[in-house]
């Protein structure tokens, strides 16, 4: 089986990290955000700008920002997720698939070095640089969180569960990483 995985806020908390980084760029202090608060994909409109110039602005200023791209912490269970993965004898590969932020050439570099940081065992060679994540049809199986990728992908798909991704369809729903296992476990038997 082949195993697409995306790194934003499947494998990370991005959206926790792009709070703080938020608040300490606007000067404001915003609200630390639950996953349950989470009812649109554009964080900056949820945090209540709705401006187009300044939400622009401000996600230049935090994904343009390297210590952001390497603060990020792992989603609870990833780290352990994806090892178990790694070693497991039926997967015949594991990718890594994500969107680096556009206009940055570094982010690429970034997102890389966050993966050997967290995951040292995973090859940093099967990792793959694209928005069109629809067009990997090779991929059995893709674990995502974001709508447009859920509910565009040819095969079955693992929604990482977030209020912005609820009318989503998709193959299996996982609210966590115990719930991905189990759920992988059983195909992959
Ligand atoms: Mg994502």
């Amino acid at each position: 089986m082949v195993i697409l995985v995306d790194q934003d806020n499947t494998l990370n908390k991005m959206w926790e990290t792009f709070v703080e980084h938020a608040s300490h760029h606007c000067k404001r202090h915003f609200p630390f955000l639950k996953a349950d608060d989470l009812d649109v994909y554009n964080l900056a409109e949820t945090l209540g700008i709705k401006d187009p110039d300044e939400q622009r602005d401000l996600f230049r200023a935090v994904f343009t920002n390297p210590n952001f791209w390497l603060d990020i912490p792992p989603l609870d269970g990833a780290v352990e997720g994806m090892r178990w993965l790694t070693n497991h004898p039926k997967v015949k590969q594991l990718i890594i698939v994500t969107h680096p932020w556009d206009g940055y050439d570094e982010c690429d570099a970034l997102k890389r070095q966050w993966v050997r940081r967290h995951m040292p065992f995973f090859d940093t060679a099967d990792m793959c640089f694209t928005r069109h994540k629809h067009l990997l049809s090779g991929g059995d199986i893709l674990i995502d969180d974001a709508p447009a990728n859920l509910c565009t992908f040819p095969n079955d798909t693992i929604r990482i569960s977030y209020p912005y991704n609820y009318e989503c369809d998709s193959t299996y729903t996982a609210q966590n990483w115990e719930d991905v296992i189990r759920i992988l476990d059983r195909r992959l038997r």
